[in-house]
């Protein structure tokens, strides 16, 4: 599907004021378009019982865990941190669902004791669950689908390979450990990774998962997981989710009367809920031509918005600061020393020294995946919300690079 307008959330002028007040660089998200996400989501879904998990590893403040459990999600999260930052942020435990992939039994057992539902994703740790806890406490179990439909390799998960999920070709072995230690499974879940969603596609994984569901008497749910693609450019082709909640619902309605049972519908987008949300603003600190090209390095880098340099991830980057002037071509780099790079030949209006760039789409994989590299502090994050502009996270100084540096003497 073809998005029009997808660059529309805030004005230039309102983030303009926004940067001079609160310094740049800055982490800005827009409370109503993260709303709109989950209603859109929601209603193409709504002849069914449909849970939305969100993935808080895209965006994990705690304001805007709140503001999607006010709009009605829940969590899915991948560490036992994230399960305890949701239950901070005041999600049930019947809310979360916990889905590591790689940890400990003991990270389990804590999820366990945490109330939360489980999502076991290797043969070894349904084993060591079954031993643990019988049919006393139902689990989820993650199965790799094996499709995958081009996308960027570097967000897909249900490829051959991939380490996440017990591959459905194992099932009869999941079975007969299943009946053995009498595991009241609950659950079904694939993520088949991220950028993949296209509904065709999707629906042969989710017809895999209707086949496997017959062998697991005392489901409640099943979890589609996410890969909903949504526009970085003007011309990206989007999941048609008002497509997909149609096609989905038809068939999940149908499997769920040969299964003799109303089953709850789960997806656990990170992505699609806020990554249109949010921007990040920058500022120029020099604009320098060299013999190939012109750069315009910004005071921010690699450190803040890893997704271009880690998946050649294109963002869309704006001069809010000069929208009347002359496009002209630039690079745009960070203040790293390494490679770092936003953007290559992008067309801008007129760059000049101590303008504000909006780098789009950058709720998403933002803010949680920065760092402190080159011993730089982490910026700020503000929500727009309800007609107010919030602080929701202070910026970092040198005192938080060094909390935890512990000196001795030499
Ligand atoms: C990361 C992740 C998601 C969210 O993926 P998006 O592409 O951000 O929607 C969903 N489920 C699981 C298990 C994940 O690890």
């Amino acid at each position: 599907m073809k998005t029009e307008n997808i660059f529309d959330q805030l004005e230039n002028n309102q983030l303009l004021e926004i940067a001079l007040q609160y310094g740049t660089p800055l982490y800005v998200y827009h409370g109503e378009k993260i709303e709109a996400q989950v209603a859109q989501l929601k209603n193409a879904f709504r002849e069914t019982t449909v849970r939305i998990k969100y993935a808080c590893k895209a965006l994990n403040n705690i304001n805007i865990l709140r503001l999607l459990r006010n709009a009605g999600a829940g969590v899915d999260a991948v560490s036992i941190h994230e399960v305890h930052l949701a239950l901070k942020a005041g999600f049930t435990p019947d809310e979360i669902l916990f889905t590591p992939n790689g940890v400990s039994f003991e990270e389990i057992k804590a999820g366990v004791d945490a109330g939360v539902h489980i999502n076991i994703d290797n043969i070894s740790m349904l084993e060591r669950f079954g031993h643990t806890y019988g049919n006393s406490v139902p689990c989820c179990i993650r199965l790799n689908p094996h499709i995958v439909a081009g996308g960027n390799i570097h967000i897909q998960t249900g490829h051959i390979d991939s380490k996440f999920g017990i591959s459905i070709h194992q099932l009869r072995h999941v079975l007969r450990i299943v009946k053995s230690e009498k595991i009241n499974v609950s659950g079904l879940h694939m993520h088949t990774g991220s950028d993949i969603l296209d509904a065709e596609v999707f629906i042969r994984g989710a017809e895999l998962l209707f086949e496997a569901a017959e062998d697991f008497p005392d489901l409640q749910f099943i979890d589609f997981g996410s890969g909903f693609k949504v526009a970085y450019k003007e011309d990206d082709v989007t999941t048609d989710v008002k497509e997909l909640g149609k096609a989905l619902t038809e068939r999940f309605n149908e499997f769920c009367l040969r299964y003799g049972k109303k089953l709850e519908l789960w997806f656990e987008p990170g992505k699609f809920l806020v990554s249109e949300a949010g921007v990040l603003l920058v500022k120029v600190n020099v604009v320098k031509q060299t013999t190939a090209t012109v750069f315009a390095g910004v005071d921010s880098g690699q450190n803040h918005l890893i997704r271009p340099m880690f998946y050649d991830a294109y963002h869309h980057i704006v001069n809010i600061s000069n929208p009347e002037g002359t496009p002209r071509i630039y690079t745009v780099v960070g203040y790293i020393c390494e490679t770092d790079t936003f953007g290559w030949d992008r067309k801008l209006n007129e760059v000049r020294e101590g303008d504000t760039l909006a780098i789009k789409n950058a709720g998403a994989y933002g803010y949680t995946m920065s760092n402190n590299y080159n011993a730089r502090p982490r910026p700020a994050e503000v929500l727009v919300y309800k007609g107010k502009v919030q602080l929701i996270r202070k910026a970092e100084t040198l005192d938080d690079i060094m909390r935890n540096m512990v000196e001795v003497e030499l």
